[in-house]
């Protein structure tokens, strides 16, 4: 049923069955392009996500919370995050920073290798993929179907911290009942790729012109990564900036999608200050329009300016 796909190999099922019949339904667009000196930055799409609004929302208070989610256009109930994978060409290099969400996590997203599709690039073609942290919108796509990798030809990196932590058997259990299953599926899927896998600190410059920041609160290992020529930087934010509404209004409050709260709060008011000052762009993993714009002063905190707006 609905095979169109030729079955030259097993990953080409991927585009045959599931995802074909939804592809209407999904954002397809290959996204932005930034110029950045010698790298070329392009935001992927791999589809969005549908969260309940009490993941982010629940314990704020609800009336300036309200001001906020209706000037953004924001529901309350529901979320729909965009999800924005970073693609870095290089002169010999195509690095994705994450692998999107994959086959198994949400019906809504998974898109990227459509995406990446679109700009003529294969899942074979990337020579790289690194790790912002292990959440399933981040790290399921590394497995296709049967298991079996998706980016086969890929040097997989990660922060040591954030492989010790999701492939540590107790994690499972003191992570709480909500996430419980991120970590069994981390820890599977961090397995299946252990021999394509190598591990980075704080501060390295993990290839040439990328440089790791760790950014942790929204998982213990979380990393973001500066791209820098001369002085040209954009950050790959992952989710440490994690919605364009209460984190740039509110970069103190603590967010619920945080594993731990009050540290991804402190590290999101250091980070968008940080991103002002020092000029930097910013690609983030669930920000609007592709995810790559600015970061502005406001009156009272900051806001995000997409490219090209
Ligand atoms: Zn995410």
């Amino acid at each position: 049923m609905g095979m169109v796909c030729n079955m030259v190999n097993r990953r080409n099922l991927l585009c045959g069955m599931g995802a074909l019949p939804l592809l209407g339904a999904r954002s397809l667009w290959a996204g932005t392009t930034h110029q950045l000196g010698r790298h070329e930055i392009y935001s992927v799409s791999d589809g969005n996500l549908v969260l309940p609004g009490s993941l982010f929302f629940d314990g704020l208070p609800e009336e300036e919370l309200g001001s906020i989610l209706a000037s953004a256009g924001v529901a309350r109930d529901q979320v729909t995050p965009p999800c924005n994978l970073t693609l870095l060409k290089q002169e010999d290099r195509l690095v994705l920073f994450d692998a999107g969400a994959g086959p198994a996590f949400m019906p809504s997203a998974g898109t990227v290798l459509d995406s990446l599709g679109t700009l003529g690039i294969a899942a074979e073609d990337i020579t790289h993929v690194i790790f912002t942290h292990a959440h399933p919108d981040h790290l399921w796509g590394i497995l296709d179907d049967f298991d079996e990798p998706v980016f086969y030809q890929a040097e997989h990196m990660i922060a040591e911290t954030e492989w010790r932590y999701w492939t540590d058997p107790n994690t499972v259990d003191s992570i709480g009942a909500q996430r419980a299953s991120f970590a069994v599926g981390a820890a599977r899927r961090l397995q299946a790729v252990a021999d394509q896998m190598t591990f980075f600190k704080d501060g390295d410059e993990v290839l040439s012109g990328v440089r790791a920041h760790q950014t942790p609160g929204h998982t213990p290992g979380h990393t973001s990564f500066e791209i820098r020529d001369g002085g040209q930087a954009l950050l790959v934010g992952g989710d440490a900036i994690g919605n364009h509404h209460v984190a740039f209004a509110r970069p103190d409050w603590a967010s619920g999608a945080d594993q731990d709260p009050d540290l991804g709060a402190q590290t999101r008011t250091r980070l968008l200050d940080q991103l002002v000052t020092d000029d930097i762009a910013l690609l983030g993993f669930h920000l609007p329009d592709g995810g790559l714009g600015r970061v502005e002063r406001t009156d009272t905190a900051y806001r995000f300016i997409p490219e090209g707006t």
